[in-house]
């Protein structure tokens, strides 16, 4: 039977959730996007622009539709309670309510549940709502600190000591902020992501993917909302032992376990980000929904129809199916507008090269007008090359990423042997 489902979001993420979606072709999609985004609106049956976190038209939109199902992408409308109100009317939502969502939305709320609950991988950590207190604190703290407003700063809101700031730093840097602050202990390892379906009670973990906020190649420069990411074929990572991830896990399924004790059960995606440290994973946050560049990862793997998990996510019946996903390496590079994250140039036009076989594009903040793309302010589009090894993967993605034309760049390292090898003798150095 044709299934009716509202995507909220218009990213290169919510472009992937679109063409996974769009694989079925008795599933029909609508959209809400700030922004019109090409790729996503080629796929829907309708489209509406409206800010995200414009709850009112978002419902209008979704009874206009007669959509049975919505799909939230980003963290904004989850804040905003738009699963809640979406609920109310009967549409089932991949995406937390506005309680469960605070697991990402309120950073004290999310540590003060790990302990609570004794949930594994929590880092020391005070919650502070007096600025004086927290200066106090920083100065009187021999050791290296990550600071952390509280609320939601589209992922550019830490600062870590001994990284980007230095102890005055980190002063002036909480003396800027308006809110409270979460104040942890600086962890040193690798990242690594694992995401999951989860249906409230049930988890179903998708491939490991490992991310790159910062803008430089090297790792060098500001946090970025992402640069790009990789996979590799075993859906695990090299610098992550078996022992690793079944801690993780844990800490995943502990979580949505205590979520669902509280009377919040979690119903949607959970992005786990973890630093995997000399004494195992620690929990760096936790999202409420996919992970952007890392949906286009796991999405373009995934075997399995997206639009019957979306059922089951509704049901609570992930527990009785099998999600499946190819056995192959991906690797995503986003494609930024020039002086992006600290001062991006829009306007400029971007030509993309004919499309390379394994390679698949996903647009994001990209203005389209007869059939020319050029920036916007934001990650531009994305390409992820998909191949039997982490090689041919990186081969792909870079053969389209360098043909691109404009006043544009990405980051050349991204998926190369170099760089993978570099974190595992991090990771050896460290244990
Ligand atoms: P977040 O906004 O929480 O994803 O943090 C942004 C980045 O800051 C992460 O990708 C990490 O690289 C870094 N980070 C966050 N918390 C910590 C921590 N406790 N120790 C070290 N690095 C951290």
């Amino acid at each position: 039977m044709a299934m009716k489902i509202l995507v909220v979001g218009g990213g290169g993420r919510e472009h992937a959730i679109v063409r996974a979606l769009a694989r079925n072709p008795d599933t029909e999609i609508f959209s809400v996007m700030a922004k019109k985004n090409p790729g996503i609106a080629a796929l829907a049956r309708g489209f509406r622009l409206c800010r995200e976190t414009d709850i009112s038209r978002i419902i209008a939109y979704a009874r206009e539709t007669g959509a049975g199902y919505a799909f939230i992408g980003p963290e904004a409308p989850l804040e905003a309670g738009v699963v809640d109100q979406l609920e109310d009317m009967d549409i089932s939502c991949v995406g937390p309510t506005q309680a469960a969502a605070r697991i990402e939305t309120d950073k004290a709320f999310c540590r003060d549940m790990m302990e609570l609950h004794n949930i594994d991988g929590c880092p020391k950590y005070r919650v502070f709502h007096d600025r004086s207190e927290a200066i106090a604190f920083i100065l009187d703290n021999e050791g290296d600190l990550a600071i952390k407003p509280i609320g939601l700063t589209g992922g550019k809101g830490v600062r870590i000591m001994g990284e980007q700031v230095d102890r005055a730093g980190a002063v002036a840097y909480v003396k800027s902020l308006a809110g409270g602050v979460v104040l942890e202990e600086r962890l040193v390892g690798e990242e690594f992501t694992l995401q999951a379906f989860v249906d409230g009670s049930h988890i179903i973990p998708l491939p490991l993917v490992q991310d790159h906020k910062r803008a430089f190649e090297g790792d060098l420069g500001p946090n970025t909302g992402g640069m790009g990411s990789y996979s590799m074929p075993d859906h695990q990572l090299p610098f992550v032992s078996g022992a690793d991830y079944k801690k993780a896990l844990v800490i995943m399924k502990a979580t949505v376990a205590a979520l669902e004790r509280t009377g919040h059960p979690y119903k949607g995606i959970l992005y786990g980000q973890f630093m995997n440290t000399s004494a195992g994973p620690k929990v760096i946050e936790f999202n409420a929904r996919f992970g952007d560049p890392e949906a286009m990862n796991v999405l373009s793997l995934l075997s399995s129809d997206l639009s019957d998990i979306v059922v089951r996510i509704h049901e609570g019946s992930l527990s009785v199916t099998n999600v499946t996903f190819e056995q192959n390496a991906t690797v995503c590079k986003y494609i930024v507008p020039s002086g992006y994250p600290d001062a991006p140039h829009p306007g400029d036009p971007v030509a993309l090269p004919p499309p390379t076989e394994g390679a698949l594009v996903y647009y994001a903040n990209v203005e389209e007008e007869q059939g020319r793309l050029s920036t916007l302010t934001s990650r531009t589009l994305a390409f992820v090359g998909i191949g039997p090894t982490l090689e041919d993967a990186e081969r792909i993605a870079e053969q389209s990423a360098s043909a691109v034309t404009g006043n544009v760049r990405y980051r050349r390292d991204i998926g190369t042997r170099a760089l993978l090898e570099r974190r595992m003798r991090h990771m050896k150095e460290l244990r």
